[in-house]
C-alpha cells in the first residue's frame, strides 16, 4: 500500500492522490475510475493489482470465477496504460471487467460452466467483447453460471456453486450469478451477463447490484453461446445506474454478424441521466403483487414506488392479464430453442467427446456424460414440445401466448412510460433449498420472464434489504428501444436513496 502510494505521488505534485486517501481502487465504479485514471492519479496496472488482491482475499469463499487469466489481464492493463499515456482513451480503457463465461473470448477458455465445453478455447471473439477490446478494457476473468445459462442459482454449474457475498450460505441467483457476485464483492469494477428469462436482473437483485437487460436486438449475440436465440440478450451488471448506462453504451449497436441485431441508432445513454421524473407515469401491474411473495419484498417495492411519487412520478395501475402464463410459455419456447441449439454438441465439432463403440454410441455417451441434469431435462422437454403431434399443442400455443403477452405490454405502455415491479418474489435463498425442485426454481423468474418474451428492456436496482440483511431489487420495465427512460427513472430513484452504496461485509 505504502509503496503504491509513493508511485501514485510520482504522477503529480502536491495533490492528495486517490492512493493517499486509502481508497481501495477495486471499490470504485467505472465512472469514478475513469476520472482517476485520466487525472493520472493511478494506473490500470495498479487498479488491476487491487482487484486481484481482493480476489485473493475473497474468491475462495465467493467462487465467482471459472477462469482467471492473470497473465492476460496484466498484459491488457499494460496496454491500457500505454494507450492512456498516448492519450488514446475511451470510456473503458484500463477498467477491469468480468465477463460471463458464455461469451466467446479468443484464446481464452469459454466453458458455459459445462463439462461439454470445459476445454473449449474459442478461435474467435464475441462482438460485445470485441467492442470492449477496442476500448482496451482489462479482462479480469470469466464468471461462473448455471450450465448453458439454464438456472437461477448457479447451482447448475458443472464446476462449483457461487456464493452470495451478503450471506455465503445463500445463492447469488442465476444464471449470471458469478458476474453479479463478482460485482457485489468488488472483485471487478463491472461485469457482463446474459439474460434469457431473468439471468441478469434476478442475480443483480439477489446480490444488491444493478442489472440491465436491453431490448432484444439492441446489441449483438454474435459469440454468445446460444441458449434460446429469440430471448437471449447481453447486458451489464454494475455498481450503480451510471455505470449501467456507460457499459450499455459500449456494447449496444447493430452488428452485421448478427441478423437479429437491429439497425437502430444508439442514443447517448448517460445524457438521459439527471433529468427529473416529474409527471412520468409509472405503471403498477396488479398481477405482479402476488400471494406468497416475501412480505419485505412487497414492502420495499411499494416504498420505492412511493419514493418515485415523491419525485413527481405518477403511479397508474395497469393490467398485464396474461402474465400468469408467462412461466409456462417460456419453459416451452426456451426449451424448444435450447433443444435445437444444443444439438451441435455431438462430440465431433468441438468440446468434450466420450469414447463409443460406433458413431451413434459415441454421440449418446458424449451427450450423456457432457451435459448435467438440468440441461438434459430441458433438451428432453424441448424435443418433446417440438415433436410431431405435440407441436401445435405446445410450441404453437406457447408462441400464441407470447404474442398475447407482448400485446399486454403494448397496451400498458399506451398509458404509462415505465412499469415498476419487484425483480424477484423473494430475496436470496439458501444453497440447496430449491435445487431438487425444478418448479420452485423456475418460479424465481416469475417477474422477469415476460420481459424477454415481449423483447422489451428492464433494469433491476437495489431498493432495500430484508431484516436478515439480504438485498431486494426493484425492476423497471420500458418500451422497446427506450432504455433511456428506465435509466433516467432508475437514476432519479438511486439519487434519492442509498441502498446501492451499501457493501457486503466479507
Ligand atoms: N432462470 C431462467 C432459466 O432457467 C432464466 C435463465 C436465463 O435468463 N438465462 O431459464
Amino acid at each position: 500500500m505504502r509503496n503504491r502510494a509513493r508511485r501514485g505521488r510520482a504522477f503529480g505534485k502536491a495533490r492528495i492522490s486517490i492512493r493517499e486517501q486509502h481508497v481501495n481502487l477495486n471499490q470504485l465504479t467505472v465512472a469514478e475510475l475513469r476520472r482517476v485514471l485520466d487525472k493520472r492519479e493511478t494506473t490500470a496496472c495498479e487498479v488491476l493489482q487491487d482487484v486481484q488482491s481482493r480476489i485473493d482475499t475473497v474468491e475462495e469463499s465467493v467462487k465467482a470465477y471459472v477462469t482467471l487469466p492473470r497473465d492476460i489481464s496484466k498484459a491488457m492493463a499494460k496496454e491500457a496504460d500505454a494507450a492512456i499515456a498516448a492519450g488514446n482513451i475511451s470510456q473503458l480503457t484500463g477498467v477491469p471487467l468480468a465477463v460471463k463465461d458464455n461469451m466467446c473470448t479468443k484464446g481464452i477458455r469459454t466453458t458455459c460452466s459445462s463439462k461439454m465445453l470445459e476445454n473449449f478455447t474459442p478461435p474467435y471473439e464475441s462482438t460485445v467483447t470485441s467492442r470492449l477490446l477496442e476500448q482496451r478494457y482489462v479482462l479480469i476473468g470469466k464468471t461462473n453460471l448455471d450450465e448453458f445459462a439454464m438456472g437461477s442459482s448457479t447451482e447448475n454449474s458443472a464446476f462449483h456453486t457461487t456464493r452470495n457475498p451478503w450471506n455465503l450460505t445463500c445463492v447469488p441467483g442465476g444464471s449470471s450469478g458469478g458476474s453479479a457476485a463478482a460485482v457485489a464483492a468488488d472483485e471487478c469494477i463491472a461485469a457482463l451477463g446474459s439474460d434469457t428469462g431473468g439471468s441478469i436482473r434476478q442475480p443483480a437483485s439477489l446480490c444488491g447490484v444493478v442489472g440491465l437487460k436491453p431490448t432484444y436486438g439492441l446489441g449483438s449475440r454474435y459469440g454468445l453461446v446460444a441458449f434460446a436465440s429469440s430471448l437471449d440478450q447481453i447486458g451489464p451488471i454494475t455498481k450503480n445506474v451510471t455505470d449501467a448506462a456507460l457499459m450499455l453504451q459500449a456494447i449496444a449497436g447493430h452488428d452485421p454478424l448478427d441478423s437479429t441485431s437491429a439497425p437502430h441508432d444508439v442514443p447517448d445513454y448517460a445524457a438521459a441521466l439527471g433529468k427529473d421524473i416529474k409527471g412520468l407515469k409509472v405503471g403498477i401491474p396488479k398481477e405482479y403483487f402476488i400471494d406468497g411473495m416475501h412480505p419485505e419484498v412487497e414492502q420495499s417495492v411499494r416504498a420505492a414506488i412511493a419514493t418515485m411519487e415523491s419525485l413527481g412520478a405518477i403511479p397508474v395501475e395497469v393490467s398485464l392479464p396474461h402474465s400468469e402464463y408467462a412461466v409456462a410459455a417460456y419453459y416451452i419456447l426456451a426449451t424448444s430453442e435450447a433443444s435445437s441449439n444444443l444439438a451441435r454438441y455431438d462430440g465431433v465439432k468441438y468440446g468434450f467427446r466420450a469414447k463409443g463403440k460406433d458413431l451413434i454410441d459415441m454421440y449418446m455417451r458424449t451427450r450423456a456424460e457432457g451435459f448435467g441434469p438440468e440441461v438434459k431435462r430441458r433438451i428432453m422437454l424441448g424435443t418433446y414440445a417440438l415433436s410431431a403431434g405435440y407441436y401445435d399443442a405446445y410450441y404453437k400455443k406457447g408462441q400464441q401466448i407470447r404474442t398475447l403477452i407482448r400485446q399486454d405490454f403494448d397496451q400498458a405502455f399506451q398509458q404509462v412510460d415505465v412499469i415498476a415491479t419487484p425483480t424477484s418474489p423473494g430475496p436470496a435463498f439458501a444453497v440447496g433449498e430449491r435445487s431438487t425442485d425444478p418448479l420452485q426454481m423456475y418460479l424465481s423468474d416469475i417477474f422477469t420472464i415476460s420481459v424477454n418474451l415481449a423483447g422489451i428492456p428492464a433494469i433491476s436496482i437495489p431498493c432495500g434489504f430484508t431484516s436478515d440483511g439480504l438485498p431486494i431489487g426493484l425492476q423497471l420495465l420500458g418500451k422497446g428501444f427506450d432504455e433511456q427512460t428506465i435509466l433516467r427513472t432508475a437514476f432519479a430513484y438511486e439519487q434519492s436513496t442509498a441502498w446501492h452504496a451499501r457493501k457486503a461485509k466479507l
